[in-house]
């Protein structure tokens, strides 16, 4: 049984690290597929696939890593996109807890669905270590001690493409020369 862990591991952290452990020996072959690997430098997506890949690389070498680029948010485009998870990756079982995964390739493909347990708390999240290395805060003990170093090396790009200033940087209402609605 060959087995897909799906995700888009913006950045990799300790509950991915998680499932893996929790898996691998589970299956006779076992391969990490990174989502959206067409898509870095957003706020969503701040790192490309390359970079993703090479965090991941830091804690599992062995492991076999390939890129799943997105198909568009369609019924034809998630029809597509679930058609082509399965026939790069040649799978048995994709382990998600996605419940549009689950239910994409429960309907258009011939693979099984894992769905693993939450582990950890829940800052074990990708959107929770973005938004505490944007503003500054530890992030350090949610990532697996094999990619601190990694992701330590891309935090600017991670806090860059993080702000979205609404006004200037350092912009405080009660500091406003007159009201905004003068
Ligand atoms: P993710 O947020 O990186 O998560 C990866 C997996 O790890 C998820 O199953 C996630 O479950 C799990 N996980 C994260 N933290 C965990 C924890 N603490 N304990 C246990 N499990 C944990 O990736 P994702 O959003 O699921 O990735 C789906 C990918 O499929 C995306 O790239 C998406 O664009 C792609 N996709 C594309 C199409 C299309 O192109 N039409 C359609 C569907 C999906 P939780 O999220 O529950 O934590």
């Amino acid at each position: 049984m060959k087995a897909v862990y799906l995700g888009r591991f913006q950045p990799f952290h300790e509950g991915h690290r998680g499932v893996i452990d929790r898996y691998r020996e589970e299956f006779e072959e076992f391969v990490i597929v990174i989502g959206s690997a067409d898509k870095s430098r957003e706020q969503e997506n701040p790192l490309t696939f390359e970079e993703r890949k090479e965090i991941i690389e830091g804690c599992y070498p062995e492991l076999e890593i390939l890129p799943l680029e997105d198909e568009g948010k369609t019924e034809e485009g998630n029809r597509k996109w679930a058609a082509k998870l399965e026939e790069k990756t040649g799978g048995d079982a994709v382990i998600s807890r996605n419940s549009l995964v689950q239910e994409l390739v429960r309907e258009h493909t011939s693979m099984e669905v894992e769905e693993p347990d939450k582990i950890g708390p829940d800052s074990y999240s990708g959107t929770e270590v973005r938004r505490r290395i944007q503003s500054g805060e530890e992030w350090r003990y949610l990532v697996p001690d094999c990619c601190k170093e990694e992701i330590d090396s891309l935090t600017e790009v991670i806090e860059e493409v993080g702000i979205e200033y609404e006004f200037e940087p350092g912009w405080k209402k009660e500091n406003a020369y007159h009201s905004t609605a003068d």
